[in-house]
């Protein structure tokens, strides 16, 4: 019965452990894993009873998921890329977008994106889709419970073929429910599917 128990990720266990907050009260024992998992959430909790925390903590884990995925690929993409001539430029939301923008300003060939700020970018009309010749939905099962279904759909929707003819699209994910499989059969074509 611990903050540790709950998966909050550790800069947050460390803002938890410099509050002085030694356990979970009820409500965030409770309420916290459902909101990480995604799910909605009606709680009937009094003032005192640690409910603050119990939808901040969550939140705040949300978005620090959300970039740190996007941190990882940006920085293994831009490993592999050193001295290639290929730039990689990392988006994502919880930031400030203006230093985001001077970055794309500047050309991008590999674009990492969080879904919710891509979206926000084309709806700037700082980002055009219409040349992208490889699209990589990773982590796509995650994407869905954290329910950027209709971000993905509509950035999908924003590519027309490129000019060379076709865009090759790879979708990856730990899970293949129903939901996963019908993003497959709508975003990818004659595709193979490996599982390992
Ligand atoms: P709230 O119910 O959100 O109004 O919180 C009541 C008070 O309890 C606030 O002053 C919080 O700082 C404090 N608090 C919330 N969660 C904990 C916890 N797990 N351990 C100790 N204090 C807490």
């Amino acid at each position: 019965n611990t903050f540790v128990e709950i998966d909050l990720g550790e800069a947050v266990n460390q803002n938890i452990r410099r509050c002085k907050y030694v356990k979970p009260t009820p409500v965030q024992r409770n309420a916290i894993p459902i909101l990480l998992a995604g799910r909605d959430l009606m709680a009937c909790a009094q003032t005192g009873s640690g409910k603050t925390a119990a939808f901040c903590f969550p939140i705040i884990a949300g978005i620090m998921r959300e970039q740190e995925l996007s941190c990882q690929i940006h920085d293994e993409a831009k490993k592999f890329a050193y001295q290639t001539g290929v730039k990689v430029v990392v988006v994502y939301g919880g930031a400030p977008i203006n230093q985001q923008l001077r970055e794309l300003e500047r050309g991008v060939d590999i674009l990492v994106a969080t879904p919710g700020r891509l979206v926000d970018l084309l709806e700037r009309a700082r980002v055009s889709l219409h040349m992208i010749r490889y699209l990589a939905l990773d982590e796509a099962d995650r994407m869905l419970d954290m329910g950027f279904e209709p971000q993905i759909r509509k950035i999908v929707e924003q590519m027309d073929m490129p000019p060379c003819g076709r865009r090759q699209t790879m979708l990856f994910s730990a899970t293949f429910p129903k939901e996963i499989q019908r993003l497959a059969s709508d975003f990818l074509s004659s595709y193979i599917f490996l599982a390992v």
